[in-house]
C-alpha cells in the first residue's frame, strides 16, 4: 500500500534575495530528503512514468537504489539512458513528462521525479572521480557540428566506442544553449564544463571559434580533413521578430542576443566586452511568453529593472514550464496578458521611449489547439519602456543549409532526417533543434544518442 509521505518540497532562495544575484534559485534535496521521496515511490510493475520518458530512464530501478542507498549504482542504471543527469534533473519539463503519468500523481503529487534525478547525478559529480577508461581507437574519424545537448551527446557516445571525434563550435565556449541561454540561476555553468571536461578525458577534441559553412564547409570537412561521417546539432539560434516599426530602435534585442551577453559574456559583471544597456530603475517588456521569455524577464530583473511579460494569450496559455511561471511572479515580475505589441516608439536620440499595444481576447482554437487571440477594437494604449526584449521564437540558421549543397530542409528551415537521423547526405546525419527547431534538452539529447548509434551502425559495417 501506498505510505502517505507528501511529496517533499525543495528549498529554493528567497524571492527577494535571488530576484538580485544570478546564483541558482533551487538548492535541491539533501540526503534524508531525497531518501524520504524516494520511498514515495510504489515501483510500478508497469512504470508508466518511464513510457513518458522521452529517453526511457529505467526511473523506478534508480529510484529503489536511491532508496537502498546504492547511490552509484542509482547513477550507473540512469546513464545507461542519460548522459546528462545533471543538467535534465534542472532543466527538463518533468511535469509534462514522466511526472505527469506518475501513478502517485493521480490521488495526490506524483513522485519528485527530477528532483530526484539532480540529486543522484549531484551526488555522482561530487564523490566519483574515476577517470573515464579511454577506448581503445577503432580508426574512425566522426566530425560533429555544434556543442549543444545534441552534439555533445553524439560526441560522447561515439568516443566511448573508440572512435576519434572532434567538435567543432561556433562560439568560444562549449555547451550551446545551455552556457549561452538557461541563465547561471536555473543551470550553472560549472555543471556543464563538467561534462565538457569529461568528453575531453575520453579523448574528444573541442574546437571553439570554428563557424562551419565559414570557415570550412561540410563537405571539405569529408573530402580533405578525413572525417567518414558528420552530424549536425547546430541548433536553431536564429530570433524571429515581429516586423512592427520601431524594431531598430536603441534598446531592442532579441531574447538570444540579450540571454548571450549576460550568460556567456557575463554582461552583468563590470568590465565586460560585450556590456548591455544599464538596467537598473529601467522599465522592461520582454515580448513572448515560453521559457526564453522567463529567462529574459528574470535576467532583467536580476540587472535591477521593473519588468513586463507582454503576452497574447492568456496566463493558463503560456508555453513556459508551470514552475519558471511561478518564480518570476515571486520575484515580481508582472504579466500583462492579453496583449499585443503594435509598435515601439522612440524618444529623439532614437532609444525606446514606450510600446504600443493593444488588448486581445480569445476566440475559437485555432490549428495548434490553442485559442485565438483577437485585438479588441480601440484598445491601443502605451506601455512606458526603455527596453523591449524580443522572445518569439527561433529557427535553425540558413547557413549550414546554404553551404551544403543538396542538404533538404523543411519550411520552418528545420533538416530533413530519416528514422535513423540521416539527412539527404551520405554519412550525414543531424538532430536536435536544427532538426525540430527549439524543443528541449532531453529531445535534443536523444537524437545525439540516436546519431551515434546510427553512425556508428553505418561506419563500422
Ligand atoms: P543548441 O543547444 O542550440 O546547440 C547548438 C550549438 O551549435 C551552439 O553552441 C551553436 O553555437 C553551435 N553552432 C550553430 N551553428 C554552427 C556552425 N555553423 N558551426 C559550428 N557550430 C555551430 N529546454 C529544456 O528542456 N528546458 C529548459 O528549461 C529550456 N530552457 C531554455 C531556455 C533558453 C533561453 C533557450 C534558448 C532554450 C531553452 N531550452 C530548454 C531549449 C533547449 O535548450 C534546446 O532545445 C537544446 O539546447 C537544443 O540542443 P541542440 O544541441 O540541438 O542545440
Ligand atoms: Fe514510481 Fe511514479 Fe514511476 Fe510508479 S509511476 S514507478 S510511483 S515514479
Amino acid at each position: 500500500m501506498a505510505n502517505r509521505i507528501p511529496r517533499v518540497p525543495v528549498r529554493e532562495q528567497e524571492p527577494q534575495l535571488r530576484a538580485t544575484n544570478f546564483e541558482e534559485v533551487c538548492y535541491g534535496y539533501n540526503h534524508e530528503e531525497a531518501l524520504l521521496e524516494a520511498s514515495r515511490c510504489l515501483h510500478c510493475k508497469k512504470p508508466r512514468c518511464v513510457e513518458a520518458c522521452p529517453v526511457g530512464i529505467r526511473i523506478p530501478e534508480f529510484i529503489a537504489a536511491l532508496h537502498e542507498e546504492r547511490l552509484n549504482d542509482a547513477a550507473q542504471i540512469i546513464a545507461l539512458d542519460s548522459s546528462l543527469p545533471s543538467i535534465c534533473g534542472r532543466v527538463c519539463p518533468q511535469e509534462t513528462q514522466c511526472e505527469s503519468k506518475c501513478i502517485r500523481g493521480i490521488k495526490g503529487e506524483p513522485v519528485g521525479i527530477g528532483r530526484l534525478e539532480r540529486f543522484v547525478a549531484d551526488w555522482h559529480n561530487a564523490n566519483v572521480q574515476e577517470a573515464p577508461a579511454k577506448p581503445t581507437p577503432n580508426g574512425h574519424k566522426v566530425a560533429v557540428i555544434g556543442s549543444g545537448p545534441s552534439g555533445l551527446t553524439c560526441a560522447g557516445d561515439l568516443a566511448k566506442k573508440g572512435y576519434d571525434v572532434t567538435v567543432f563550435e561556433a562560439l568560444h565556449l562549449a555547451g550551446g544553449v545551455l552556457v549561452y541561454g538557461i541563465p547561471e540561476f536555473r543551470l550553472p555553468k560549472a555543471i556543464v564544463q563538467k561534462e565538457v571536461d569529461g568528453l575531453k578525458a575520453l579523448g574528444v577534441k573541442v574546437e571553439t571559434n570554428m563557424v562551419i559553412g565559414r570557415v570550412v564547409s561540410i563537405d571539405e570537412l569529408m573530402s580533405e580533413y578525413g572525417f567518414e561521417a558528420v552530424f549536425i546539432g547546430s541548433g536553431a539560434g536564429l530570433p524571429m521578430f515581429m516586423h512592427i516599426p520601431g524594431e531598430n530602435l536603441c534598446g531592442v534585442y532579441s531574447a538570444n542576443e540579450f540571454l548571450t551577453r549576460i550568460n556567456l559574456m557575463k554582461a552583468y559583471k563590470d568590465g565586460s566586452d560585450t556590456p548591455i544597456m544599464p538596467l537598473q530603475g529601467k522599465k522592461v517588456a520582454v515580448v513572448g511568453g515560453g521559457n526564453v521569455a522567463m529567462d529574459a524577464a528574470r535576467c532583467s530583473k536580476r540587472l535591477g529593472a521593473d519588468v513586463y511579460v507582454v503576452y497574447r494569450r492568456g496566463m493558463e496559455e503560456l508555453p513556459a514550464r508551470h514552475e519558471e511561471v511561478e518564480h518570476a511572479i515571486e520575484e515580481g515580475i508582472v504579466f500583462k496578458t492579453l496583449n499585443n505589441p503594435v509598435k515601439i516608439n522612440g524618444d529623439e536620440k532614437g532609444y525606446v521611449s514606450s510600446m504600443t499595444c493593444v488588448e486581445m481576447e480569445l476566440g475559437e482554437p485555432d490549428a495548434s489547439g490553442r485559442r485565438r487571440p483577437i485585438e479588441k477594437v480601440g484598445s491601443e494604449h502605451d506601455l512606458p519602456v526603455d527596453c523591449v526584449i524580443m522572445s518569439l521564437g527561433t529557427t535553425p540558421n540558413p547557413l549550414i543549409k546554404n553551404t551544403t549543397p543538396g542538404l533538404e530542409v523543411n519550411r520552418k528551415g528545420g533538416i530533413v532526417v530519416n528514422e535513423a537521423g540521416l539527412t539527404s547526405h551520405q554519412n550525414v546525419y543531424a538532430g536536435g533543434d536544427a532538426v525540430t527547431g527549439a524543443a528541449t534538452v532531453i529531445l535534443a539529447m536523444g537524437a545525439g544518442k540516436l546519431g551515434a548509434k546510427s553512425i556508428d551502425e553505418a561506419l563500422s559495417k
